[in-house]
């Protein structure tokens, strides 16, 4: 069976499931409007879908994917930020209570900033993977995605209504890296490293 032809099949699946059974999810969704508790900053990697790790139902996560689950600092000089747009809207508009940012294994957009001479196209990876520059350095892609969560952290503090949010306590930002082969999920506490993930 041709792929496209099963994402019409899936499409087909989710609205019996969500759409067409007694409990009409979208019907209540479009009524109620868009209200997460949740934003969340993946990459774009195909096999970390957040709404499927976490076995999200619609109007559940307010997702943002990039190469790399990066945040970039604060640079409000009017260009085209589009992670800091949606920071922006999932924090000052939708007021999602917590943030997190998950990083993964075998993270190609970490492998192609270790190895950046190799990149035959490069118009826009470089420069977006150049924020890397600044995190800890480490040779080990898993090691370097692990400290490219604390750079996307510290950078996160820049946001000035991101940093009020954290001081109102009305926004808790959670950092956890999905290891891919093991299928495991690690939580960074600041001051345990990183552990299991609890339940609060
Ligand atoms: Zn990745």
């Amino acid at each position: 069976m041709a792929k496209i032809n099963k994402l019409l099949q899936g499409f087909d699946s989710f609205r019996k499931q969500y759409a067409e059974s007694n409990v009409n999810l979208m019907a209540k969704l479009a009524q109620a409007g868009h209200n997460p508790e949740i934003m969340m900053i993946a990459c774009s990697d195909a096999r970390v879908d957040p709404a499927l790790l976490f076995q999200c139902d619609p109007g559940e996560l307010f997702i943002l994917r990039n190469v790399a689950n990066l945040v970039p600092p604060y640079e409000c000089d009017h260009r085209h930020h589009g992670t800091s747009a949606a920071l922006e809207f999932g924090i000052c508009y939708l007021k999602v209570k917590h943030l997190v940012i998950l990083a993964h294994s075998q993270c190609g957009g970490i492998q192609a900033h270790l190895t950046e001479t190799k990149l035959v196209q490069n118009d826009f990876l470089g420069d977006w993977l150049s924020l890397l520059h600044d995190s800890e350095k480490s040779h080990h892609p898993d090691v370097c995605a692990k400290n490219a969560l604390l750079f996307s952290y510290q950078n996160c503090l820049t946001f000035p209504w991101i940093q009020t949010a954290l001081n109102q306590g009305v926004l808790k930002i959670h950092l956890w890296f999905f290891d891919i082969l093991q299928a495991s999920l690690k939580s960074y506490d600041f001051d345990l490293g990183w552990v299991d993930p609890t339940f609060e």
